[in-house]
């Protein structure tokens, strides 16, 4: 999978504090920017942050550009509503090539990858024969399986990825959205550094909200995802 950070907000720090301090000043925008440095605004946001006062978040987006993500990972990501999404189509795009994702566990048997595979041969002469026979592409489809890629543009606010991380980066999720979550983070962290510090699954925070189902890791997750950097303060 190949995932790419396709446009980002400028300063997205300044950006979250400008906006917030509209809420409390009777000065115009341009007075706030004037007295907006890059130091203060990385310290207005971790303060915002740890009040939980995260609605400012919501102004600044970044736009991912995701290719050859299976179809069976796109449809948990599309669960996320507050996001903007555009992915390729099976109606107007011919599948007659298309690349499947086989997952490790499969990779990994001689004897599973060779049914995988069999099976995705026989899918994608079916889907020739069809097309063939004259029947559209939006109906020959109805025969491709979970694992087709695709490729896909998502656009997300700072707010909704904090969420995605929080569900995603968690080993209680699946492998394949988990790669494209770290992928994703590794990105805005670039971009944004004091925004996504400390980003990731939800034990990096609190306490791990999955009781029984724990993966029992939180100690090990927060290391991993502690990124507060002296740099920055
Ligand atoms: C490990 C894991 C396993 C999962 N297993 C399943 C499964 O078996 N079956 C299944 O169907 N789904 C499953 N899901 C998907 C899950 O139920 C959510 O649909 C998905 O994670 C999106 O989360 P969300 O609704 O919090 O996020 P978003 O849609 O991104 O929404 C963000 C937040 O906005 C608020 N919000 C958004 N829309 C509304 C609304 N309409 N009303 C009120 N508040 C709203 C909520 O606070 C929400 O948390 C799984 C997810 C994970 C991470």
């Amino acid at each position: 999978m190949n995932v790419r950070l396709l446009k980002a907000p400028d300063r997205p720090e300044e950006a979250i504090t400008v906006a917030a301090k509209i809420c409390y000043s009777d000065k115009t925008f341009e007075e706030i920017e004037r007295q907006v440095t890059r130091e203060s605004a990385y310290k207005f946001v971790r303060m915002l942050k740890s009040l939980g006062h995260d609605s400012a978040l919501e102004h600044v987006s970044f736009t991912f550009g995701i290719e050859g993500i299976s179809r069976a990972a796109t449809h948990q990501l599309v669960r996320h509503r507050l996001a903007s999404y555009s992915q390729q189509s099976q109606r107007y795009v011919s599948m007659e090539h298309a690349d499947f994702v086989m997952p490790e566990s499969i990779a990994g048997s001689e004897q599973a990858r060779q049914l995988f595979s069999s099976c995705l041969e026989m899918i994608r002469k079916t889907y020739s024969e069809l097309n063939n026979l004259n029947i559209p592409k939006e109906d020959a489809r109805y025969i491709l399986p979970n694992a087709c890629m695709s490729n896909m543009v998502v656009t997300m606010n700072a707010r909704e990825l904090l969420h995605f991380f929080q569900l995603r980066c968690c080993t209680r999720a699946q492998w394949e959205i988990r790669d494209l979550a770290q992928k994703m983070l590794d990105l805005v962290q670039q971009a944004a550094p004091v925004v996504f510090e400390n980003a990731g699954p939800e034990c990096v925070r609190t306490s791990c909200p999955e009781g029984k189902m724990s993966c029992g890791q939180a100690k090990q997750m927060r290391i991993r995802y502690h990124t507060h950097s002296a740099q920055n303060e």
